[in-house]
């Protein structure tokens, strides 16, 4: 069976399901006008952005070089993060914050574009759009359009792409542009992402004469697909591929491009840093970064399927598994250490010392949803849930008012404060960030969810994540409507529904192909008399005549699961981590009182002991498990240390809730995985 598959377009689906719908609500009242304000540096007490201040700039200084006798600037050491002398006074002309800023106003643009899809809204497309509007206005003449350097002097652009993230805000801006178009039908960014595209092809590639280089920091690979696949121009495809093929080549690019530099210190550090330590179709165990090495993987994936290039797929296929594998937390968070936002070692787990940026989890689903493009397998789509339900969600609160940018799995709040190796852990979630990467992110990855849930091909629609929605499919040019709805209220299971809408008076021929998750128990289905019925590496496919009102009913069994990790993971040893359906459950503090240290779960006790309770957290319903457990009783007083005799404990319960809601209720501990 060809399981080549393509990613629909947001036009195609509507989410009806009220958990992803109150999500994607959050992020079109809460997270795009609180941002919007961000960009322009007016909320009160938050680090100002500067994004839209850059903008101006460089757009006045692009009408100031028509003027007779124009001197452009000329690059002088800026430093990665500017911030004007005086806060309440940026100078006028001058560029501030992170070197990458621009990106912030891109990433908020792409959400806008997806929430205009889900939700149109006029006003704040006129307010996007004159965004869209200074962007252009900004791009210079020859295409070129990178704030920090139109400003701070272009003699120096392309010189440091290992660190200087040009091609970092190319790749925003694009995917910015094609969900703009999608949105609006308008091509006026889209114009904007090809002119740049066009400059950076001229002055980068294999060719004599330009530059043989690649971003330091990734996102320009997928990127360039998406314009290939907006435009049709093949030189952005072959320039994607390029950046693939040259990373990490002997001699490497980044010691070349440094030499020159008069700060260049040498080889300081390994290139893994920059997933460049040897060329990628070498590379079997995921390094560095952990943002950087999903954006990468993500965009060989997609060179992958685009040029059926096997070498390459089974490096895409060995990274994914060493991270899914050997690298990954219980909730989808990746990247272990603080030290570079990086990886570190196999099974180096730390929980309370843990980065599990927001950002990485959400690349670890560009990176899943990719793999399912081209290789539909259970593995990568529990995977993609897996961050999605825990580790990307724990990244924004519950109001959609503050975000982690790092998801701990274990805190103690004193130790955040006190304890210098674990200050970058945040106990309550934060307003903004000077350097803003997550919460944007998680704007756009929530505002483009359907694509993540479904996936085509001609006769095949491919269900990746259960969440009620209707979704239109054409086959033979004929569109067919099916309705999806995913119940999980019910603490056994889940029920999916799926109803044909508009089949046509002859029906329709195509296959459904239905995920079957990793934390389903049994699975049951009703209603697909006469279809072709199979299951191939976690997927149900159902081929028949679907005709008018067809339906089928899904049942999933959601057992909670009591889970142990492979023992290399140190720090979780003698310890379990309950789950149920996608969700990682967690103790905190506002239910289970301090010291969650002391706490264990009873002898004995299993999954089938722990209760369902509903409750309410920061207004939102969720359901508690209970489970018997016993809390030690607390030793004070005999000595730091002492004879180890029985310790005494008293039974309680148990109560956990899903770990993305953690913090919600203010600054407290929390733990996920529990000592048995
Ligand atoms: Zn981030």
């Amino acid at each position: 069976m060809e399981k080549e598959n393509r990613v629909m377009d947001l036009n195609q689906i509507r989410i009806t399901d009220p958990f992803w719908k109150e999500e994607q609500e959050l992020v079109r009242r809460e997270v795009i006008p609180y941002q919007w304000e961000a960009l322009n540096d007016r909320i009160p007490g938050a680090a100002p952005s500067f994004a839209m201040h850059n903008f101006r700039a460089a757009r006045a200084l692009r009408l100031k070089a028509r003027e007779p006798g124009f001197v452009p600037p000329v690059f002088t050491d800026v430093p990665f993060e500017v911030l004007p002398e005086d806060p309440a006074r940026p100078e006028e002309g001058k560029f501030y914050g992170f070197l990458f800023q621009d990106t912030d106003l891109y990433k908020w643009i792409e959400a806008v574009a997806y929430s205009l899809i889900n939700h149109p809204d006029h006003a704040l497309q006129e307010t996007a759009s004159e965004a869209v509007h200074l962007i252009e206005e900004a791009q210079a003449e020859d295409g070129y359009l990178d704030t920090y350097y139109i400003l701070n002097g272009r003699n120096r652009e392309f010189t440091n792409l290992r660190d200087h993230h040009e091609l970092y805000c190319f790749g925003h801006l694009t995917e910015a542009a094609v969900a703009w178009r999608r949105a609006t039908g308008k091509n006026d960014l889209i114009r904007v992402a090809e002119r740049f595209a066009d400059y950076i092809t001229r002055h980068i590639g294999a060719e004599e004469g330009k530059k043989h280089g690649y971003p330091g920091h990734e996102i320009a690979e997928m990127a360039l697909v998406r314009l290939f696949g907006e435009t049709g121009k093949r030189a952005y495809l072959d320039l994607a591929r390029y950046f693939i093929d040259e990373r990490g080549r002997e001699p490497n690019y980044f010691a070349l491009e440094g030499q020159p530099r008069p700060d260049w210190q040498g080889v300081e550090e390994p290139y893994s840093y920059y997933q460049a330590h040897k060329p990628v179709r070498e590379q079997d165990e995921a390094k560095g970064h952990a943002v950087r090495a999903m954006y990468l993987y993500s965009g060989m994936a997609d060179i992958a399927r685009l040029t059926d290039d096997e070498s390459l797929k089974n490096a895409c296929r060995k990274l994914f598994r060493s991270v899914s594998r050997e690298k990954m937390y219980i909730t989808g968070g990746v990247g272990s250490t603080n030290h570079g936002e990086a990886f570190t070692f196999p099974f180096d787990l730390p929980n309370d010392m843990a980065y599990a940026e927001t950002c990485a989890a959400i690349g670890l689903c560009f990176f899943a949803r990719r793999m399912l493009e081209w290789d539909v397998r259970g593995e990568y789509a529990d995977v993609m849930e897996r961050a999605l339900y825990n580790g990307v969600l724990s990244g924004i609160a519950l109001d959609g008012k503050s975000f982690f940018y790092v998801n701990p799995l274990e805190v103690f709040p004193e130790a955040n404060h006190r304890d210098l190796r674990k200050t970058h852990v945040k106990t309550v979630r934060q307003k903004w960030f000077g350097c803003a990467c997550c919460p944007p992110n998680i704007a756009r990855l929530i505002g483009s969810l359907g694509s993540y849930a479904f996936t085509e091909n001609e006769d095949t629609l491919f269900v990746h994540l259960y969440m009620s929605a209707s979704v239109t499919k054409t086959v033979d040019g004929k569109p067919c409507r099916i309705r999806m709805t995913a119940d999980s209220s019910d603490p056994s299971g889940w029920t999916v529904r799926l109803t044909v809408d508009g089949a046509g008076d002859e029906g329709t021929d195509f296959t459904l192909a239905l995920r079957l998750p990793a934390w389903c128990g049994e699975w049951r289905l009703d209603g697909a008399d006469g279809a072709e019925q199979f299951v191939s590496d976690s997927y149900l496919y159902l081929r028949r005549r679907w005709r008018e009102k067809d339906e089928v009913t899904l049942f999933l069994s959601s057992p909670v699961r009591f889970l142990r990790a492979d023992s290399r993971v140190r720090e979780n040893t003698g310890r379990i981590a309950v789950m149920h359906g996608p969700l990682v459950y967690c103790l905190e503090e506002a239910d289970n009182g301090k010291d969650l240290n002391l706490l264990s779960l009873a002898d004995g006790a299993g999954p089938g002991d722990v209760r369902f309770e509903e409750m309410d957290i920061a207004g939102r319903k969720t359901v508690a498990l209970l489970a018997p457990g016993r809390r030690e009783t607390p030793v004070n007083d005999r000595g730091l240390y002492f004879d180890a005799d029985e310790s005494e404990s008293s039974p309680v319960t148990l109560r956990l809730i899903p770990y993305f809601m953690w913090a919600n209720r203010g600054e407290n501990e929390m733990q996920v995985w529990i000592r048995r």
